[in-house]
């Protein structure tokens, strides 16, 4: 079975959050929640559907699989997804082990994995692991509100709909103790701080935040590869350490983990090269002892695998629902979870019913 064709779709959706919209990576407001989906077509009438990394890098991904993937990966097997993934990654090294053309072929790699359960007749936890759970806890990963009272607003909101663990994106004490404030000492509360400080701010900081128990402390560190001093971090205050979003292929995984660097790490499946690499990658923190939670910000079919990997895992690993309410979504309301829990989809491949509809009525690309 041959790969026949590749489109990429810029979709864009209005969203609430429970505050003011927020800043992209360009600083421009971002009035809309983007995603690359990607579908994959074959020459046997199977089609299977992707995500691509994302946020404002969407419209640069989306240029990776014009100008460079899809004319390489078209005429690819879409059977041995190993072989064809491998020779992918070979082709576009020269590019660099991380970034748009890393995240086009992660795209590809989870419509591939989307294609080979609907041939088997399974969903993808099933051929991860035939003892995957049918229901997984989520946390509530709140976009960053700045302003404390907002932070304890949406952090009640967020306890009342039933989420036990609760994370922010906020960078002051004041905002983490109007977290803790409103949750109580029962519920899990971590703080992302998207990579803000030096080594030495970011030791002053983990102290301060130490009274308020955080479950985790996420990429306090500038840049995120400063794995010794992520290391020094965790041996010099109580906090775990986590972070691994912005690591690029397996082998990153293999070095953050290695170099002590982390009590938790977080690939992403649309960053890292799709379910085959991030399947990889919680092999080996399994093996190295290491918790493993990945990265997913996302609502389309990035997502949907995230949960199917979280939900083939052998530990009581959480699914990171980025908590906002989308205007529509070509998934419709499975992307959802219930009470803090995030049901599996239990369809063949991904177990997902794509509404063309709704992506050609927000495609901007
Ligand atoms: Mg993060």
């Amino acid at each position: 079975m041959k790969i026949t064709r590749i489109e990429p779709m810029l979709v864009g959706f209005p969203y609430d959050h429970g505050g003011p919209k927020i800043a992209d990576m360009t600083g421009a407001v971002r009035s809309t929640m983007d995603a690359l989906y990607v579908k994959v077509e074959t020459d046997e009438g199977i089609t299977g559907w992707g995500e691509a990394f994302g946020f404002g890098g969407c419209a640069l991904t989306h240029a990776a699989y014009e100008r460079l993937v899809t004319p390489i990966a078209l005429g690819m097997d879409a059977i041995n997804i190993e072989a064809t993934m491998a020779e992918l990654h070979r082709r576009v090294l020269n590019l660099g082990r991380n970034g748009a053309a890393i995240f086009a072929l992660s795209g590809i790699d989870v419509a591939l994995w989307d294609i080979r359960g609907k041939i088997a007749g399974k969903p993808v936890h099933k051929l991860l692991n035939p003892n995957s759970r049918d229901a997984v806890p989520a946390y509530a990963s709140l976009l960053r509100l700045n302003e404390a009272p907002l932070v304890a607003k949406v952090s009640e909101q967020a306890l009342k709909r039933g989420y036990l663990h609760i994370k922010l994106h906020e960078r002051t004490v004041e905002c983490v103790a109007a977290a803790r404030d409103v949750i109580g000492p029962n519920a899990d509360l971590m703080l992302d701080t998207n990579c803000q400080w030096t080594p030495a701010m970011a030791l002053e900081m983990a102290l301060n935040f130490e009274t308020y128990n955080l479950a985790w402390l996420e990429e306090p560190i500038n840049p995120p590869d400063d794995y010794k001093s992520l290391a020094a971090l965790r041996r010099a205050q109580k906090t775990p350490i986590a972070a691994g979003e912005n690591l690029g292929n397996f082998f990153d995984v293999q070095n953050i983990i290695d170099a002590g660097a982390v009590d938790i790490v977080q690939p992403d499946a649309i960053k890292i090269g799709g379910i085959t690499e991030l399947w990889k990658a919680m092999a080996y923190a399994h093996e190295k002892g290491v918790r493993a939670e990945p990265h997913s910000p996302l609502y389309g079919p990035g997502w949907i695998a995230s949960v199917h990997v979280v939900a083939a895992m052998q530990e009581d690993t959480l699914a990171e629902f980025y908590y906002a309410d989308l205007e529509a979504c070509p998934l419709g309301d499975m992307i959802y979870p219930k009470n803090g829990v995030m049901a599996v989809p239990q369809g063949p491949g991904l177990g997902m019913d794509v509404d063309e509809k709704v992506i050609a009525k927000y495609r901007r690309m």
